[in-house]
């Protein structure tokens, strides 16, 4: 039989219950102290270590009080200048970097530092996590500061695990980081190895067998230069006296496989899920001397893992490779929640259906024994993971055949509106009677104390639905009164009655499931809980009609009915792997679109479908662009565009950046979208004038992120620049985003300016 060497990427730091997000924040606010939370992130690592002690190798290096990439960031010593002034504990630096500082007294200047604006902050890959922004300019030298990794190599070894640190590797860690001058970030590379090599040395130092260095830029496209770099690197750390495990994960190889197989490196990890056409052709090109670690459980999603399925591929291999053959988890499960067995109240059938990080590291150790001593010796294991695979695989739950019969009618008509952009526009100009550059909002308004609280009363059994839902038409009723008073021109309910924008229509829907403690960190402290979209979807009953038709009864101006998109919703969910994403994008567009024509039927003509996670689906590779957007697109307009002519269809994304995708914009063919511009001084404004987009844009002229109030002129002058671009009919005058993490103090004066503005800019 065959060994097979069993690891793991990098395991969820956040803790089962989010023990480091309350520990962070509580000592954020000043409320315990430093030494807490350092104990704290020991008791974590030891925890996680604990858990993951029956593998062969354990990553050490995955914990993090903030981001792993800041981390690589100071132990690179790679700090912009702002941040160097600072006096006192490198933590509380490390958090000034992470969160930013605001202006300070001149005792607190004394003390510590100056205020300053935090890292700006990304996503991480095709994640929704978010990692600090590694900052580069013509100045930035590197020095080690290996202290800490060093520490908790000795505190894994102490613990008795065989300790593999993780770090990220220089390519990827320059790929992924903004050079804030005209340097070529390339031209550092020279300047950042020697600090590498001096850390790995250290590691080795250490007693260090292996380093497991991440790669994630090689299943991206790379041009010459970068693919040069790539090599000139791992040629660099020939030289070190511990062995690499380059690890690449989210993506497929593909053109990189050879250059990967090159590296003189002691061995390369590839994700088998995503990339498992790439696994046989590496293998080729392979020297016999290298490990080949395979991620064979899914690092992204919480299915369990089709055990048989995998054994069936990888004995073979096993064979072939011997002890080369490692395997792992598909990437870090820092994307996964924690520990299935915490959750008591998800449905029974679903939940047998689920592994989340504790079950798939146990999901490995099963493989490993399988292939070390036969699938017999763990016969009963992997009888009843075949069990749960089969139980959902023909489960009346996942399989719907009336959503299946309707998508299979679907047809290019379903996404078309009956008439072309500029008579919907004349017709909706004359039922809409909107003035020149209309004024609206993007959906919800402050979330107060007193709405929080009747929701958690509600979901605890303390105020019943009658109770509940009169709070909510209460708040309604005041968001109405305050749009009127403020003289706004399209009004909105204000969401007082939504969660979130997913979970509260995936409650709503048949097809989601949701966890009680399945939080995944996004960053920093911030966790969400992404639902479980487990089966066809269908909508037994319309989901926002009542709320909308109540807040239209109070106002004669126009109401805008509020809906989130498929697209948004696929892409916050965790989703199917049984099929395509697109199939349960279109299954999620047919029933938003029936909520669609049953707010229209209510007499509602302005309805805005948001789809605020559109871009964030991209696919890594550039070349799988097209394909992804063209059912996303086909998805949003399968949803909104069954309408007839007066009824204006608005969305919303809430990001800036549109030049590439600006394309797929135009084709959603939504009368008019509002987009996040304030900070860009509506400069991104430029893509949609170049492009001659041709319908109806609001870009946000009040970043509601910041409790700033904008001034009238401010946003005058925002909006005349936006008129240089955009033709003044076309034009709307809204916020960036909702307002819903606002207060009302706040939001009032803002938007009794925003009104004043477009009162000044028709005049
Ligand atoms: N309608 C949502 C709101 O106003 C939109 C939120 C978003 O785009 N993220 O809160
Ligand atoms: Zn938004």
């Amino acid at each position: 039989m065959h060994m097979a060497t069993t690891h793991n990427l990098g395991f969820p730091r956040i803790g089962a219950r989010r023990e480091l997000k309350f520990a962070l924040e509580s000592y954020w606010k000043g409320e315990s102290s430093r030494d807490a939370l350092k104990a704290l992130g020991a008791t974590l690592r030891q925890r996680h270590w604990e858990i993951q002690s029956d593998l062969d190798c354990v990553p050490v290096g995955d914990f993090s009080f903030y981001d792993q990439v800041l981390d690589m960031s100071f132990i690179l010593g790679n700090l912009p200048e702002r941040f160097r002034d600072f006096r006192g504990d490198p933590l509380d630096n490390y958090f000034r970097v992470a969160r930013g500082r605001s202006a300070q007294s001149a005792e607190e200047y004394a003390a510590c530092c100056a205020g300053v604006a935090a890292g700006e902050m990304t996503k991480w890959f095709d994640t929704n996590y978010h990692y600090i922004v590694p900052e580069f300019d013509a100045h930035t030298a590197f020095t080690l500061d290996a202290a800490q990794l060093l520490a908790q190599v000795a505190e894994a070894k102490a613990q008795g695990v065989n300790a593999k640190p993780v770090i990220i590797g220089p390519v990827t860690y320059l790929a992924i980081g903004k050079a804030k001058d005209n340097t070529d970030k390339l031209d550092l590379l020279s300047r950042l190895l020697p600090v590498y090599a001096e850390l790995l040395q250290a590691l080795a130092a250490q007693g260090v067998e292996w380093v497991q260095v991440d790669e994630p830029i090689l299943v991206t496209e790379l041009d010459d230069a970068w693919q040069e770099a790539v090599e000139t690197a791992y040629n660099y750390f020939k030289r070190v006296n511990v062995k690499l495990l380059l690890a690449t994960y989210f993506g497929q190889l593909r053109e990189n496989r050879a250059l990967l197989a090159s590296l003189p490196v002691a061995g390369v990890h590839v994700d088998a899920i995503n990339g498992r056409d790439d696994v046989a052709p590496l293998l080729k090109l392979l020297s016999a001397d290298k490990v080949l670690s395979l991620g064979v459980i899914n690092g992204r999603n919480i299915w369990k893992t089709d055990l048989n399925a995998v054994l069936d591929w990888i004995e073979p291999l096993a064979q072939q490779l011997g002890e080369r053959l490692w395997i792992a988890p598909s990437c870090s499960l820092l994307h996964v929640p924690v520990d299935l067995e915490s959750e008591q109240r998800l449905d029974a059938e679903v939940k047998s259906w689920l592994a989340f990080a504790v079950q798939k590291l146990d999901e490995l150790k099963l493989l490993a024994a399988a292939l070390r001593n036969g699938r017999d010796s763990v016969k009963a294991a992997l009888d009843a993971n075949q069990a749960a695979i089969d139980a959902r695989r023909h489960s009346k739950r996942v399989h719907n055949p009336a959503v299946k019969a309707a998508l299979g009618e679907l047809d290019a008509k379903l996404g078309q509106r009956k008439s072309p952009y500029a008579q919907r526009a004349a017709r909706q100009a004359a039922s809409l009677k909107l003035p020149l550059y209309p004024t609206t909002t993007i959906g919800s308004f402050p979330q107060t104390a007193d709405i929080r609280h009747a929701r958690s009363a509600f979901k605890a059994g303390r105020l019943d639905e009658v109770d509940y839902k009169a709070a909510m038409r209460k708040e309604i009723e005041r968001s109405v009164h305050e749009q009127e008073k403020l003289g706004l021109d399209v009004l909105v309910h204000g969401e007082a009655e939504r969660n979130d924008m997913v979970e509260y229509f995936g409650e709503q829907l048949e097809g989601y499931a949701f966890s009680q403690f399945g939080w995944v960190q996004s960053y920093g402290s911030r966790c969400v809980k992404p639902p479980i979209l487990f089966g066809d979807i269908s909508r037994p009953q319309p989901m926002t009609v009542e709320w909308i038709k109540y807040a239209q009864s109070l106002t004669s101006k126009p109401m805008k009915g509020m809906l989130t998109g498929p697209v948004t919703m696929l892409n916050w969910s965790f989703v199917r792997d049984d099929q395509p994403r697109s199939v349960s994008c279109y299954q999620l567009a047919l029933a938003i679109r029936a909520e669609v024509l049953d707010l229209e039927k209510a007499g509602i003509h302005v309805i805005q479908i948001d789809e605020a996670a559109l871009r964030e689906g991209l696919p890594l590779r550039k070349s799988q662009w097209k394909e992804y957007l063209g059912w996303a697109v086909e998805s949003f307009r399968i949803t909104a565009n069954g309408v007839e002519d007066d009824t204006q269809i608005h969305t919303h994304m809430c990001y800036s950046e549109f030049n590439d995708i600006i394309a797929s914009i135009a084709d959603m063919d939504a009368d008019v979208i509002t987009i996040e511009t304030s900070r860009s001084d509506m400069e991104l404004l430029d893509a949609f004038d170049d492009f001659k987009y041709p319908n109806q844009i609001g870009p946000g002229v009040y970043d509601i992120h910041s409790p700033n109030i904008p001034t009238l002129e401010h946003i005058v002058q925002l909006m005349e620049k936006a008129a240089e671009r955009i033709p003044a009919e076309r034009l709307w005058v809204n916020p960036d985003c909702g307002l819903k993490t606002r207060q009302w103090a706040e939001v009032i004066p803002a938007l009794t300016n925003m009104v004043a503005a477009a009162k000044t800019l028709r005049a």
